[in-house]
């Protein structure tokens, strides 16, 4: 239920004149559609081979990949699961599906077993593309495995294969705006991992409010050279790097993991201009004495997001690379997911402040609200932040009740985050009101890890909440109430998490506790517990 408002809306908008954004064209077409002019550009540089794709033959190998998947009885409506670390056939995937007018849900090759089965179920995917390497955790689904490196195991196809098809096999599809196209996976403001349905028009929106639209504001141009290190499973890097370098022509330079010391090879090879991280990567490159051995000159732009960053550290990294401006971006998936940029990216750029998360993205709207209340607030008044636009998603597969407890019936996306705008326009966030954990940008859900740790015989009652962490930002750990008469210990519980989650959700601490604090309602007292927490720290 969200708490009426009392007064009038006071609603910011970006500085930027609105622009016209097309509301017919399915994602492929829209991110192809410069075609003609670039087809002989660089499109994808793979950093591990070297080997580059032209925008020609990326649009041509991911016509093969439609060809190859319909042959292999995807339909339209249908999901794919992409199972993969970054690679150029990650692009081909997810290109192919929509050109098929299919569906990619997007899954961290590094999930367990148990972890990709719930997505696999839950989106009803038809067909796994994977690595030979994690073959293992998606055997028992069932459902097609493609497999994209050589040897193929038993049982699996081969991606190849599927990029011989012809690609005048593509059957005529049409598509609507409104149908989805991706389906990333994310716990939004509460409970467990949902499907966020990301239409034709929600990715439309979201890449041309960051790319389109003349001087001054393009953010990414044809001539530059764009590092895909943030893994192409979250949205953040598959949308604000992949689809928006697809449709500004720019290259992009694929690395399969990050890697401090092959980054910068990189950057120095390939001349990269435009690098988008998230804080740890910035932590790591503001400590490194290394970043002095190479020549990165060539950045003009880096961008963190998926996670706070500090003033002090985007002042830091600022005096290690003087030519790059360094900025952030504010995103959500279920908002499309970028909400707001800094806008020194823009060719003449506007001044910005360190620490800002820029100012909202055009032809959209962004408001504070009261939390209590609903009511919207003015200028640096911190509350909680909501947006409304093309770009948001459609809503959660198969859940209407969280959608409708996540965007209101006027549209607005209320994203649990605490913020304010200051008297440029500028968006801070101080806070979070939602149960996310973030650690290093990836998302841990609270109520999954309480419902594996309850699963326990052992445990009658858990509850898990952030803690502060220099490097990871937050990490998880738990407060968990034993059941009568039984004694486990701390290092039990963790590894017995550890053995079912990826390891940016390994519970860090446990503290063993009476009873875990509830409303009459039966929810739990996270503030509470953060406050326990936090008086635990202060106590050593
Ligand atoms: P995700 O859906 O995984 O992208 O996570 C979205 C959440 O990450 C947001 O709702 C914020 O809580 C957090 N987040 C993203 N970008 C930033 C940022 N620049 N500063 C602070 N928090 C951020």
């Amino acid at each position: 239920e969200f708490a009426v408002a009392t007064t009038e809306k006071h609603i910011f908008r970006s500085k930027l004149p609105s622009i016209s954004i097309p509301d017919d064209l399915p994602l492929h077409d829209y991110c192809f559609e410069k075609l003609p002019e670039i087809s002989d550009r660089p499109c994808l540089i793979d950093g591990a081979t070297g080997s580059i794709l032209s925008y020609s033959d990326v649009h041509l190998l991911s016509r093969r990949a439609a060809a190859g998947l319909h042959r292999l009885g995807i339909q339209q409506g249908d999901v794919i699961m992409i199972f993969l670390p970054n690679s150029p056939a990650f692009a081909f995937a997810f290109l192919g599906a929509s050109f098929l007018g299919a569906i990619s849900t997007t899954a961290n090759p590094f999930y367990t077993a148990s972890e990709v089965h719930k997505q696999a179920k839950a989106s009803a995917a038809k067909l796994v593309i994977t690595e030979s390497s994690h073959v293992h955790k998606v055997q028992d689904l069932g459902i097609d495995i493609i497999v994209i490196d050589e040897p193929v195991p038993a049982g699996c196809r081969s991606f190849s294969e599927l990029l011989s098809a012809d690609e005048n096999e593509i059957p005529k599809v049409d598509i609507k705006p409104d149908d989805v196209v991706a389906l990333p996976y994310s716990s939004g403001t509460t409970g467990l991992p949902k499907g966020v349905m990301l239409t034709h028009r929600s990715l439309v929106t979201s890449v041309a409010q960051q790319v389109d639209g003349e001087n001054p504001n393009l953010y990414f141009h044809k001539e530059d050279v764009l590092l895909c290190v943030l893994p192409l499973f979250h949205i953040y890097s598959l949308n604000s790097v992949l689809l928006c370098g697809l449709r500004a022509g720019s290259a992009i330079v694929i690395m399969k993991k990050f890697d401090l010391v092959k980054l910068m090879e990189l950057v120095e090879k390939y001349r990269v201009t435009v690098a988008p991280f998230v804080p740890p990567i910035v932590v790591e490159m503001a400590k490194s004495e290394a970043v002095d051995s190479y020549d990165l000159s060539s950045v003009r732009m880096v961008m963190s997001g998926a996670a706070p960053m500090g003033k002090e550290l985007q002042d830091t990294l600022t005096a290690k690379l003087p030519n790059a401006k360094l900025g952030q971006g504010y995103g959500m998936t279920e908002a499309g997911p970028v909400l707001s940029m800094c806008l020194a990216f823009a060719k003449e750029p506007f001044s910005y402040k360190s620490g800002s998360c820029g100012t909202v993205v055009r032809n959209a709207e962004l408001k504070i609200i009261d939390p209590e209340t609903g009511a919207s607030l003015f200028r640096n008044q911190p509350g909680e932040i909501c947006i409304r636009g093309k770009q948001i998603m459609k809503g959660y597969l198969n859940d209407p009740e969280a959608t409708e407890s996540t965007i209101d019936a006027e549209g607005w996306l209320h994203t649990g985050d605490v913020g304010y705008v200051d008297d440029d326009d500028e968006i801070y966030i101080v806070d979070r009101l939602k149960e996310l954990i973030k650690y290093k940008g990836f998302q841990v859900a609270p109520a999954e890890l309480e419902a594996l740790l309850i699963a326990h015989p052992k445990i009658a009652g858990a509850a898990v909440v952030p803690l502060k962490d220099d490097l990871c930002g937050e990490l998880p750990i738990a407060f968990v109430v034993l059941s009568n008469g039984n004694e486990i210990t701390e290092d039990e519980i963790k590894q017995y998490v550890s053995k079912q989650v990826v390891f940016y959700k390994r519970i860090q601490r446990v503290f063993f506790i009476e009873a875990i604090p509830k409303s009459p309602s039966g929810k739990i007292l996270r503030k509470d517990l953060r406050a326990r927490l936090a008086e635990i720290v202060q106590n050593g």
